[in-house]
């Protein structure tokens, strides 16, 4: 297949809508990454993005929508605690699971009786679901495994020719997917961290909001004992929900949790290690209070050095106190395949 390249004008985004009108696949630019659109509602499209990532069927999709009138389709109440994040955080990188309507097809929702909804904040994403007239069910336009993509090269370098179009929108001003929150249950509880924290939703609701375990769970992995030297661990996540190889680099990746001056002489330790083994090696060093732009770069850095052929990334942790920082390190410890020792 022949893949089209778009531009944001009105027009080519008209094109792009006539595209998914008629059940085709379309990559577009959001805040958080690129996203994979499909029409939510048509059970065929949906199962042509799950095709082109090589995606687990299992593995539900969030829809996307650009008014909150259009949740009334998706969903048969909306709860007072939804209503109040949709006011607050809508547009933007926010996504909320609520009870789904039967028309919502089981495809979408990988056979969960709830539905994802998120209302994007890029003008561009917002007027192709309106020219669209449907909600678009959208996963991260990459495939499956690899690391999400934050600009329209990304997109192409794992989907061109697998599918029909991609609008080129520039870089992702977030850079790291949506945080999801659950609103099925009694308390609010966060499945995936993002740019919007737990405390920024608590404020919000006026009450406190849950992490999911698996995710404290698969963190504390980052506190594994100083006293026990440089060990290097090897986590095997038991939730359903982290079971998928997740955006993961070419190369081998590791993380070096610990005081900002151990970890800079870690990393150039073993980088010197490795390039005496006649090996290359990447280093990916965030600033220590610099949440927001390490969300931002990770996953064009990690594809970056792919790019450029290296075997070993090293990557200096992130305090997982900060909101954000616990949600860059939720990305980073997946993508190094929980590979992470302290100094
Ligand atoms: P992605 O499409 O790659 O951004 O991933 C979507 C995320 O939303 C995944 O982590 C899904 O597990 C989660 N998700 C989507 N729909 C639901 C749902 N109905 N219930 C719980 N999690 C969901
Ligand atoms: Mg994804």
């Amino acid at each position: 297949m022949n893949t089209l390249h778009l531009t944001t004008s009105a027009e080519d985004i008209r094109q792009a809508a006539e595209i998914i009108r008629k059940g085709g696949l379309v990559a577009f630019p959001t805040e958080t990454v690129y996203g994979l659109g499909a029409d939510a509602m048509n059970t065929k499209a949906v199962a042509a993005v799950y095709e082109a990532k090589g995606r687990p069927s299992d593995n539900p999709m969030i829809v996307h929508i650009a008014a909150a009138e259009e949740m009334r389709r998706l969903t048969p109440e909306i709860s007072e605690d939804a209503a109040a994040v949709m006011d607050r955080f809508w547009p933007g990188p926010l996504t909320i699971v609520v009870k789904k309507k039967p028309e919502v097809p089981d495809r979408t929702t990988g056979g969960l009786d709830t539905v994802a909804v998120r209302m994007p904040e890029t003008p561009a994403a917002r007027d192709l679901i309106r020219f669209s007239g449907c909600p678009i069910a959208a996963p991260s336009a990459n495939l499956s495994g690899s690391p999400s993509p934050t600009r329209a090269k990304d997109v192409t370098a794992d989907l061109e020719g697998r599918i029909d179009a991609v609008i080129e929108g520039g870089d992702c001003r977030v850079g790291i997917e949506s945080t999801v929150l659950d609103l099925t249950g009694d308390a609010p509880v966060i499945l995936r961290p993002g740019i919007i924290t737990a405390d920024e939703i608590s404020e919000a609701l006026g009450k406190p909001v849950l992490y999911d375990s698996s995710l404290k769970e698969a963190a504390s992995h980052t506190a594994l004992d100083p006293a026990k030297g440089a060990q290097e661990a090897d986590f095997r996540p038991k939730s359903p929900g982290m079971k998928y190889k997740h955006y993961a680099p070419k190369a081998e990746m590791l993380i070096i949790s610990g005081d900002a001056d151990r970890v800079r002489e870690e990393i150039g330790r073993r980088k010197r290690e490795c390039e005496a083994q006649g090996k290359r090696a990447g280093v990916i060093l965030f600033g220590e209070q610099e949440f927001r732009q390490a969300a931002h770069d990770l996953f064009s850095r990690l594809r970056d050095l792919d790019g450029e052929g290296v075997d070993l990334i090293l990557a200096g942790a992130l305090s997982e106190a900060d909101g954000v920082g616990f949600a860059v390190m939720n990305r980073m410890l997946k993508s190094a395949g929980y590979h992470i020792i302290r100094v």
